[in-house]
């Protein structure tokens, strides 16, 4: 079976900065990769890579065993036409630090579109799904409120709702407890970890290391733009090998 996601070789830049130098990561169904390190280092930009919402110039992205964004044929490579990369972009499903609910639909219609536009589910159905996973989540209660009637950490808890309700491969979760006050980060991260020890394939950007330790089955360490190190949380957090690991989590206290 393929991996659920196989990235290789990857270089992305932004004008003359070259943000990521080559990356290879593997992740395999279940798996919990957690990016850690310095801010600057290239975390976002590559998880923006694997949903392409950014383009790159270098190096492959495959999930589930097809390539991402681009076809390349007798060693041309061409991106891919946007309606394509539109349907790529369905494999994955993301949650932003900054939620980005639509602000005039109830917590409800934020999840139903997508299974009513994209999914081509029945109305009736999508409201069945989005209940259940608004439920799982904590948030059925308040399934009628609009985003702003809601806390920081409610609407974090419907936007993780609405990735998931469309049954993506694999989750990209993008610093989700940044824009949250201390006292909301428990409520989402407990979403978080309820989804990950149910076997959801989940890539993290974050910068909670407990968490991290917590719940990851592998932790990468990236520093400008490469893999420094990474190993399962024990080893990296327990017994980090390099000056740079050291200083960074000493740092991170
Ligand atoms: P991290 O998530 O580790 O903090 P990022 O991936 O956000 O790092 O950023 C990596 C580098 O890329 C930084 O130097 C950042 O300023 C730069 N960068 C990110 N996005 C853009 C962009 N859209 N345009 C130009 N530079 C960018």
């Amino acid at each position: 079976m393929s991996p659920v996601l196989k990235i290789s070789g990857l270089h992305k830049s932004f004008g003359d900065l070259e943000v990521l130098k080559g990356i290879d990561l593997d992740m395999e169904k279940g798996d919990v990769v957690s990016l850690i390190g310095s801010s600057g280092s290239g975390k976002t930009t590559l998880l923006r890579c694997v949903n392409m919402l950014e383009d790159f110039e270098g190096g492959t992205i495959e999930i589930s065993g097809k390539q991402i964004g681009y076809l390349t044929e007798n060693g041309q490579r061409r991106r891919l036409p946007e309606r394509e990369i539109a349907r790529q972009r369905a494999m994955t499903g993301m949650a932003f630090q900054q939620f980005n609910l639509f602000p005039h639909m109830t917590a409800l219609k934020n999840v139903t579109l997508g299974l009513i536009k994209t999914k081509k589910f029945s109305r009736d159905e999508a409201i069945s799904i989005a209940e259940t996973w608004l439920e799982r989540v904590g948030m059925r209660e308040r399934k009628d409120h609009y985003p702003g009637q809601l806390s920081g950490g409610q609407q974090q808890r419907v936007a993780i709702a609405r990735a998931i309700a469309m049954n993506p491969e694999l989750m990209l979760f993008d610093e989700v407890t940044s824009a949250l006050d201390p006292e909301l980060v428990k409520e989402v991260l407990a979403v978080v970890r309820d989804l990950a020890s149910d076997g959801m394939t989940m890539l993290l950007v974050t910068h909670e290391m407990r968490f991290a330790r917590d719940v990851s089955t592998k932790v990468v360490f990236m520093h400008h733009g490469r893999i420094h190190e990474q190993g399962p949380p024990e080893q990296i957090f327990g017994a980090p090998q390099s000056d740079r690991l050291v200083a960074f989590l000493a740092d991170s206290d």
